[in-house]
């Protein structure tokens, strides 16, 4: 009997408040809530092969990877406005952005605390599949891949995504390839991997012209492959691309992969534009179990409430059923 299991890694819970962080146009249905994390949970928990567990790394080893990551003194200015604001979010004209982008994202109170929650989170899931798990899922937010160097954009502060990457590197396991499938382009992870050799970027993304980070873009060297739809693609067409950009990940001879993996390319997502089925899922998390290699899962964007149960559940299906069947080859 196969053991294959899917390790779901939960955010720790923050004292104190929980914030609802608003975007800049006041889209009250495209908020980045707490209530995300359940809904995916409770399509993971009807998976009986998913096991649950809670963040559980030290401090010392959050900023280990974060030094790691991020510019010390771009922490210094979140962990300023960590505590500086209570009970109130603010959009302050702060320097720390992307090359050609405004500010969108407020800061609030347990800003620091909430995104290295994050970071703890997305270390655990990549710590799962250094000590030989199969496949493993950071329950993350906020979400992290527009998070550069030194800056913070689209809800994002700490890149979640790129401290798997770096744990799993840390380990001894490489190279590492990153996949992010979310509906955005992560600028964030695009930057803050440029310059390593030992890791291969690939990214799905719908135009950046039309969608943030509203500017053109173009890969740092070969290591790097972009993938940028100008209409919204059928489920063929993004599977094919998913398989892709999988063969690629392969061909470089990575070890294991993290996935970004953003729910926005579904129907109606108030983030997106695409029309994609929740389904897609199921067979996305098929393709991604067939290249037989770990893979550590890092949740990105989706803020349509309703359809997240239904995302997380197809997508662990695919993943779980797929995996047996490899197993049992
Ligand atoms: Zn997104």
């Amino acid at each position: 009997m196969s053991s294959l299991s899917l390790e779901v890694i939960l955010q720790r819970e923050m004292q104190g408040a929980s914030p609802i962080i608003v975007t800049s146009e006041g889209n009250k249905a495209g908020q980045e809530v707490e209530e995300r994390s359940q809904r995916i949970i409770k399509g993971l928990e009807r998976l009986p092969e998913c096991n649950f567990s809670t963040a559980d790394v030290s401090d010392r080893s959050v900023d280990s990877v974060l030094q790691q990551i991020h510019h010390q003194e771009y922490l210094e200015f979140l962990a300023h406005w960590n505590r500086t604001l209570v009970g109130e979010a603010l959009l302050l004209d702060y320097p720390y952005l992307d090359e050609g982008i405004k500010a969108d994202t407020p800061l609030f109170e347990g800003v620091y605390d909430l995104s290295r929650e994050g970071i703890r989170t997305a270390i655990a899931a990549a710590q799962q599949v250094a000590h030989g798990a199969s496949f493993s899922y950071a329950l993350c937010r906020p979400p992290g891949h527009h998070a550069g160097p030194a800056w913070l954009g689209g809800y994002c502060f700490l890149n979640n995504a790129v401290a798997s990457v770096v744990t799993l590197l840390n380990s001894g396991i490489g190279p590492i390839g990153l996949i992010d499938i979310d509906f955005h382009f992560g600028n964030g992870s695009a930057a803050l991997l440029a310059e390593r050799p030992d890791v291969w970027f690939g990214s799905i993304h719908n135009s950046t012209i039309l969608s943030y980070p509203y500017k053109d873009v173009q890969p740092a060297s070969d290591r790097q492959t972009f993938v940028s739809f100008s209409h919204p693609p059928s489920s063929e067409e993004f599977l094919t691309q998913v398989d892709q950009l999988i063969q690629k990940s392969l061909d470089f001879g990575c070890a294991a992969l993290v996935v970004s993996v953003g729910y926005d390319i579904i129907i109606n997502d108030p983030h997106g534009g695409w029309d994609l089925p929740p389904s897609i899922f199921e067979e996305i998390g098929q393709i991604l179990a067939q290249a037989s290699i770990p893979l550590c899962f890092v949740q990105e964007g989706g803020y349509l409430l309703d359809s997240l149960e239904e995302c997380a559940y197809k997508f662990g299906f695919g993943l779980l059923q797929s995996g047996q069947q490899s197993i049992g080859d």
